[in-house]
């Protein structure tokens, strides 16, 4: 089997998959799955052919957020056939369980999942597959980014101080299992009032700014807290396919040119 090169030589590779790139985040709520999904598309309009796997287990959101319903078929009984909308592959537990199901698995099962969702998938030719991490900078993390041949990693973070603390682990997480950081994501940075134009920074501002300066990262982007945003990604038609002019989209678009 081909093997993955440099730091992740003992990774087996994906076949097909020419770069896996994680979303990340230090914990859960600061529009991890959103920025997923918006940077999946945004990769996918420009050219590349592109994947996306959910491997939050706990909370797969990526099925309502691309509105797709319905389950990966199975024709050769070994491999499942991905999803797909927009132009994007995807795989979910969200597409294998019915939504109101919980998950109670212990962490080695959950690892099996994510392992199966990444190599017992018939993902095609892919340039990119952008996987959602889980929240949090726990075990299933650490092996998930031990385990999988990833290119880079992208880290969402609020601009506040917690999640900015949360954030750096996750930073550490990823330099000491040697996968490289491509840059912070300042999510929910800035809210404009639709009505008087007022700029508020309900969680506080600069914080991504300073903290990637001071850890060596690149700012990818930083993206407003805005109704459109979770309106369209919560009704299935995420803003970068459906208002791809707009500055929120044209935001994204500018992350994954970096990416
Ligand atoms: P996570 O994956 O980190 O748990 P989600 O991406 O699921 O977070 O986002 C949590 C909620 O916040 C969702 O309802 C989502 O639509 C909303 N949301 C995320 N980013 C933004 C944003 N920039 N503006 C408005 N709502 C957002």
């Amino acid at each position: 089997q081909q093997q993955a090169q440099g730091p992740g030589a003992r990774r087996a590779m994906v076949p097909g998959v020419k770069h896996i790139i994680a979303v990340a985040s230090g914990k859960g709520g600061v529009g991890k799955s959103t920025t997923a999904v918006n940077l999946a598309l945004a990769l996918a309009s420009l050219g590349w052919r592109t994947g996306m796997l959910d491997a939050d287990i706990y909370g797969p959101s990526q099925p309502r957020m691309m509105g797709i319903a319905g389950r990966p078929s199975s024709p050769d009984g070994k491999t499942l056939r991905p999803m797909e909308n927009f132009g994007v592959k995807c795989m979910s537990m969200g597409f294998l369980v019915a939504e109101d199901t919980p998950m109670i698995w212990r962490g080695p099962m959950v690892q099996s999942a994510i392992s199966q969702m990444l190599r017992d998938v018939d993902w095609g030719e892919l340039d990119v597959l952008v996987v959602d991490m889980p929240p949090g900078t726990g075990d299933a993390q650490l092996t998930m980014a031990q385990q999988v041949p990833l290119s880079g990693a992208v880290i969402v973070s609020t601009p506040q101080d917690i999640a900015l603390i949360d954030a750096r682990k996750g930073l550490n997480m990823f330099r000491k299992v040697d996968v490289p950081v491509f840059g912070i994501v300042e999510n929910m940075s800035l809210y404009v009032c639709p009505n008087c134009g007022h700029e508020a920074h309900i969680f506080g501002h600069g914080g991504a700014v300073q903290e990637a300066e001071k850890l060596g990262v690149d700012l990818l982007g930083e993206i407003p807290l805005d109704i459109e945003i979770r309106e369209t990604s919560d009704s299935g038609r995420p803003i970068v396919v459906t208002v791809p002019d707009s500055p929120h989209a044209q935001a994204y678009i500018a992350i994954a040119q970096k990416v």
